[in-house]
């Protein structure tokens, strides 16, 4: 329970940063080969965290030495990507920015455009570029910046075109790049009639995410290739659904569903990842140590018996505690207590160095620094003395009387107290008896008031009460008057 209690706005802010950051790197990077590296990174790290905890020193030495080389590998072989990553990604985007972009190709007209080529028997590659980057996979190109349309891509695969050899790259809803080589598989056992075409879609498809469109010159006939699989499409109808499904959000008329699906799983995705987020700041912040100052009051224990603290040079301490960041959090500061025995001491002055031993603190908790680090002490010694008691009555006696006779019972008491102090002092005061109070019963009043001990360092000696008796005598007023008469 006290995690919830230790939790502050800076722990919120600080896993709703790291989840939008995850997710929108998770968002832009979603059926790449670039998130399956990152998993795979993430497990290696995962598998040395659990061998390190478990304390399997050396295979958590083997996991992190693997995930160093499996980092210089990625460097070396993704450099292009990294490349175009870091110069195209705006890192604003990243944060603020709409993933989810429907690409503004419309399928009916890719459809027409294929199976023209194909009535025609013009051989053609349509590379759809997906998340992958592709630059990195292809040869040779000629840049082209434009919109896609049926009649430009049957007229850069017609026969006589310079450029109708090679792939056309699709990004966007727009050509990029014509008569561009793609890298050919390698695969065995391929179908008689796959030739270098077939083997440069397979081989594009095998290594990125892209969606390549064939039209077979030899067999006027339609294939989609998406993960290394050839998949011919004889009805044109059949073509827009099969395109649709693989190119994530491109159909036009099924944009406004696609939208919503993509935001329901956006915001899905993000809640499992505040989730996840929220679970390993958890562990993660319960390893964490974290410091806390706590000031609290100087206990003088066990003073001896014969003598009296006169002054001290602070009477608060702060203590610094290091713990575990939740303990430390939740710790309230009347958990601390500061304390110096003073069992051994003598009269006179004293310092005192103050260390962890003069600090009680709950369990898992540490002292690093208590500031003042040391304490100078008076101690004076007590010496016992007999005082008078001395009534201390306030107002005036009822009217036509007067006090005759007080009578204080004991008259004397025996009190200890620090010698500077006792000096000067030869009487005790009762607490205030006040005359108007009292009514009048055969002329005689009789009160057990408490005894005043001040200064408070006084005290009274065992076998004395603090409670004594105060009998007042009161007479008629001027009967020295009558009897003179
Ligand atoms: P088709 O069914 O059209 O005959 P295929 O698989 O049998 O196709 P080929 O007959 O060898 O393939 O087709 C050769 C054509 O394929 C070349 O003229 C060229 O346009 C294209 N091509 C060959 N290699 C590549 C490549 N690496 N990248 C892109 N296109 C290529
Ligand atoms: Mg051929």
């Amino acid at each position: 329970m006290d995690i919830l209690f230790s939790f502050k706005w800076q722990d919120v802010v600080d896993i709703l940063v790291i989840s939008i950051l995850i997710h929108r790197l998770f968002i832009l990077f979603r059926g790449t080969t670039a998130l399956q590296i990152m998993l795979g990174l993430l497990v290696l790290w995962l598998c040395h965290t659990f061998a390190q905890a478990t304390g399997l020193v050396l295979t958590s030495w083997f996991f992190q030495g693997l995930g160093a080389v499996a980092v210089l590998v990625i460097v070396v072989v993704f450099r292009y990507e990294i490349r175009e990553v870091l110069v195209q990604t705006n890192p604003i985007r990243l944060f603020l920015g709409r993933p989810y972009e429907p690409r503004a190709v419309h399928l009916s007209e890719v459809e027409q455009a294929a199976f023209q080529l194909a009535k025609g028997r013009t051989g053609a590659l349509l590379v759809f570029q997906q998340q992958d980057r592709l630059r990195a996979h292809l040869r040779e190109g000629v840049p082209l910046e434009g919109k896609f349309s049926p009649e430009i891509i049957v007229s850069i695969f017609a026969k006589g075109s310079p450029i109708h050899d090679g792939a056309a790259i699709i990004q966007d809803g727009q050509i990029k790049l014509v008569g561009a080589y793609l890298p050919m598989t390698n695969k065995e056992g391929l179908p008689k009639h796959f030739g270098a075409r077939h083997r440069a879609a397979i081989g594009l498809s095998e290594m990125t995410d892209a969606v390549i469109l064939l039209v077979s010159e030899e067999r006027g006939e339609v294939s989609l290739v998406h993960k290394g699989e050839v998949e011919p499409v004889h009805e044109p109808p059949l073509l827009q659904a099969k395109l649709g499904r693989l190119l994530l959000g491109v159909d036009s008329e099924t944009k406004p569903r696609t939208r919503r699906r993509e935001l329901l799983s956006q915001v899905g995705g993000f809640l499992l990842t505040f989730l996840l987020v929220s679970v390993f700041w958890g562990i993660y912040s319960g390893k964490q140590l974290s410091l806390i100052n706590v000031t609290t009051a100087v206990d003088f224990r066990n003073i001896p018996e014969n003598l009296e603290l006169k002054r001290s040079s602070a009477e608060n301490v702060e203590v610094q505690i290091t713990g575990k960041r939740r303990l430390v959090s939740a710790l309230k500061p009347d958990q601390v207590h500061a304390f110096l025995d003073l069992r051994e001491i003598g009269d006179g002055y004293h310092r005192l160095e103050l260390n962890a031993d003069n600090i009680e603190l709950p369990l898992g908790m540490e002292v690093v620094r208590i500031t003042p680090s040391t304490i100078r002490l008076d101690m004076e010694q007590r010496v016992e003395k007999k005082l008078a008691v001395q009534p201390d009555i306030v107002g005036s006696p009822p009217a036509g009387y007067q006090i005759e006779k007080i009578k204080v019972s004991p008259d004397y008491v025996k009190v200890s107290g620090p010698v500077s102090e006792l000096r000067d002092i030869d009487s005790l005061l009762t607490e205030p008896i006040s005359l108007t109070e009292m009514d009048i019963l055969n002329g005689k009043k009789v009160v057990e008031v408490p005894l005043v001990l001040s200064p408070p360092s006084l005290r009274l000696l065992a076998g004395e009460n603090r409670d004594v008796r105060v009998g007042i005598q009161f007479a008629p007023k001027n009967p020295s008057k009558n009897s003179a008469n």
